[in-house]
């Protein structure tokens, strides 16, 4: 099948032909014929299979006719994430350029005051996330009245930021003839139930199962000991990499996106982050700095990542198992993407083995292990005392008697080769930096310590803990001897001397 065959306008393309397309994605060949009668549809795509083009290709061709009134706009687009809804803005810029429309933005952490005037012009496509959309409305800034086409994209992950009492407000305050647009790389009950209320007799358009993996990326799992040599892990992955370009390096959580990329820097590697407390100035300018080359690694979290279209990414290492196995599959989905090939690499602990498991069966195949198993691993990290790594003496005093080693092995204390102890990134901490009980020799943090300004805990954090973690406060592991002395008390009688 060619574009030709299917009913756009002559301004649209001449734009799909600038942009290179030589035939449609298979989504946008079932879709874009119906959507250009006006038939609302449910498409069951993942990012990566040209669903923006699926349903921005139509919308393009329709708002040919007709005009855009102040405060009124003509279709509106929901997208979960801003990063999302500017890559979507980005589309009508490549798409639409034969076209004189405004397209608008309307996303949190971006000055009200432009927005407003945006809209005042007159607005033919608005492009939203959920929050900014009413946040407006109920300021009676804009009415949606004159929508005439609605697109719901990603609405499972609208479904995971709990998103979807908004998307049930918005649907009923848009008119009850607009088109909607409907896309899901899943169908959970939840979603099957809006597209149910809210959908007039669908076009069901599905590509892939939602569980597929594209063939053009090789999958392989690394084990790794324990969390506390997860990054250790991750920077030798990163060096022996083959036809390394960049990566895209997730984490479980936000908090930890930020401790691991502090981490790379400090390692010497170029690396930028993005996750959803990052202001929105701060997220656009890390997604341009890796989509330009300025740094190679990006550590994102997955509502940061979720759809980002960067063409072009050799890997994608996942420094958690996702413990959503559908998260898996969008992780990987950044690379091998347009039949270009890609290396995913997950750091997988025996804690993570359960998410392994699932995330298998969802994708209906074995992943293959890379490097030595669990058994052929160095001894973790947080079995080493601190003590120990430093080649200092054994801890005396009474906090030696917690979680202390057999004899035997303390007479041979474990010692990871020099070169391993270089980096001495963990030093024993648990991931996210909270001692737990059976681990010699941690200290938390006092609560004054805990609550100190950032810089200010920067300053204590002793040079050769060079990672991230409670600071250690006070004589840290150490006890000076002379402290652990018992002191001679003598006992003065009263009325002696
Ligand atoms: P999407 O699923 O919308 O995120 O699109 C994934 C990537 O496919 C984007 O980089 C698009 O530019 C590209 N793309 C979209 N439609 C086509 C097409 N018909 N032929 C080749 N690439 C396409």
């Amino acid at each position: 099948m060619t574009f030709d065959e299917l009913g756009l306008s002559q301004k649209v393309l001449a734009a799909v032909q600038t942009s290179g397309y030589t035939a449609p994605t298979p989504i946008q060949a079932q879709a874009i014929p119906p959507a250009l009668q006006g038939r609302d549809i449910l498409g069951i795509a993942q990012t990566g299979t040209g669903k923006t083009a699926a349903f921005t290709l139509p919308m393009l061709s329709r708002l040919e006719s007709g005009r855009a009134r102040a405060r009124v706009p003509r279709t509106l687009i929901l997208e979960p994430t801003r990063e999302l809804a500017a890559q979507v803005e980005e589309s009508f810029a490549k798409y639409g350029k034969n076209h004189r429309l405004n397209v608008a933005l309307l996303i949190g952490g971006v000055s009200f005051g432009d927005q407003e005037a945006k809209i005042m012009r007159g607005v033919d496509v608005l492009i939203a996330t959920p929050g900014r959309l009413l946040d407006f409305f109920d300021r009676g800034k804009l009415l949606l009245t004159g929508i005439e086409i609605l697109v719901i994209d990603e609405a499972d992950r609208m479904l995971d930021m709990g998103f979807i009492p908004d998307i049930e407000r918005v649907c009923k305050l848009v008119p009850f003839t607009r088109q909607t647009l409907f896309f899901s790389a899943t169908m959970p009950p939840e979603i099957t139930r809006l597209t149910e209320a809210f959908l007039h007799n669908p076009i069901r358009c599905e590509v892939s199962r939602a569980a597929t993996t594209a063939t053009t990326i090789r999958q392989a799992l690394v084990a790794s000991r324990g969390h506390a040599d997860k990054r250790e892990t991750l920077r030798n992955l990163i060096r022996d990499a083959e036809n390394f370009k960049n990566a895209i390096i997730f984490c479980n959580r936000k908090r930890d996106v930020a401790i691991l990329h502090r981490s790379l820097v400090k390692h010497g590697f170029s690396a930028g982050a993005l996750h959803g407390d990052m202001d929105q100035l701060a997220r656009m300018a890390s997604l341009d700095a890796f989509k330009n080359g300025d740094v190679s690694l990006i550590v994102c979290s997955d509502v940061a990542a979720r759809g980002l279209d960067i063409p072009d990414v050799s890997h994608v290492l996942n420094f958690d198992v996702p413990t959503h196995s559908e998260d898996y599959v969008h992780r990987i989905g950044r690379t091998g993407r347009a039949g270009r090939s890609g290396v995913a690499l997950t750091i997988v602990t025996e804690d993570d083995m359960k998410y392994i498991d699932q995330i298998q069966s969802l994708i209906g195949k074995a992943i293959d292990w890379e490097g030595p198993g669990f058994d052929a691993l160095p001894p973790p990290m947080e079995t080493i005392r601190p003590q120990e790594r430093r080649g200092g003496r054994a801890e005396r005093g009474p906090r030696r008697e917690r979680g202390r080693r057999p004899e035997a092995e303390r007479e041979a204390p474990i010692r990871r080769p020099a070169a391993e102890r270089e980096a001495p990134v963990s030093m024993g901490r648990p991931r996210g930096g909270r001692p737990k009980p059976e681990q010699e020799g941690f200290r938390s943090p006092s609560p004054a310590c805990a609550a100190a300004p950032a810089a200010e805990r920067r300053e204590r954090r002793p040079r050769r803990h060079d990672d991230d973690g409670p600071p250690v406060v006070g004589l840290g592991d150490h006890v000076p001897s002379f402290l652990l002395r018992p002191v001679a008390l003598r006992s003065a009688k009263v009325g002696e001397e």
